[in-house]
């Protein structure tokens, strides 16, 4: 079976890859599986850099066939930001809640849903020292004024998609990924797998 390592420690986004690539014949080990690599910095200009970069440190420290996601939160209004920000968009000492909290500070006076509308975007790269291949997932949809939900992970509580009523945060993890970003880009992923030689 060919192995890939998603470069990623995300056990949110880990959980949505594996689910998305049942039933291919590949074996996905994730950082968990070398634990003795570290942090991937991500200091690229643009998700695809920051991709790219991550797929490129991955396959060079493990040796295996890399791929990774950069995603990032684009909202309208805010010229899309936090963008590659996403992560950090709080601050150094950033998790989850503080970026949602900072996210919903700076929306406070977009009221209207026109004003609140944001997308996420998801990148993903695959890099196996010879080729590289980006693939793209795009997700509309608007912040809700207030979290809502559990489920996923990072911004979910706060995210509306397009032609729904609940945040991701309230949806299963079935009804996410049947629409999500990521799962775009993993479909564009799965037609590449499906017509190339590589694996
Ligand atoms: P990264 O792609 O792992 O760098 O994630 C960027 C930021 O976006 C982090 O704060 C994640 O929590 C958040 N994020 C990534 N994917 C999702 C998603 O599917 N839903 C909500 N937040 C996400």
């Amino acid at each position: 079976m060919n192995e890939i390592v998603l470069a990623s420690g995300n056990k949110g986004k880990i959980d949505e890859v594996r689910d998305l690539l049942e039933g291919y014949e590949i074996k996905l080990l994730t950082l968990e599986d070398f634990p003795e690599i570290g942090e991937i910095t991500e200091d690229g200009k643009s998700l695809q850099e920051n991709a790219m970069l991550k797929a490129h440190s991955c396959f060079q420290l493990t040796g295996v066939a890399s791929l990774a996601d950069d995603t990032g939160l684009e909202v309208y209004a805010l010229d899309m930001h936090p963008g590659i920000y996403t992560a950090r968009y709080s601050g150094p000492e950033a998790d989850s809640d503080k970026n949602v909290k900072k996210l919903l500070e700076n929306m406070k006076d977009l009221k209207s849903d026109e004003e609140r509308r944001a997308r996420f975007r998801s990148v993903l790269a695959l890099y196996d020292g010879y080729e590289e291949h980006v693939f793209e997932g795009i997700c509309e949809g608007r912040i809700s004024p207030e979290p809502k939900g559990s489920n996923g992970f990072g911004y979910d509580p706060v995210f509306i998609p397009d032609g729904h009523t609940k945040t991701f945060g309230e949806m299963t993890p079935f009804q996410k990924n049947m629409i999500s970003h990521r799962s775009i880009a993993l479909g564009h992923f799965q037609e590449f797998l499906e017509t190339s030689d590589l694996f």
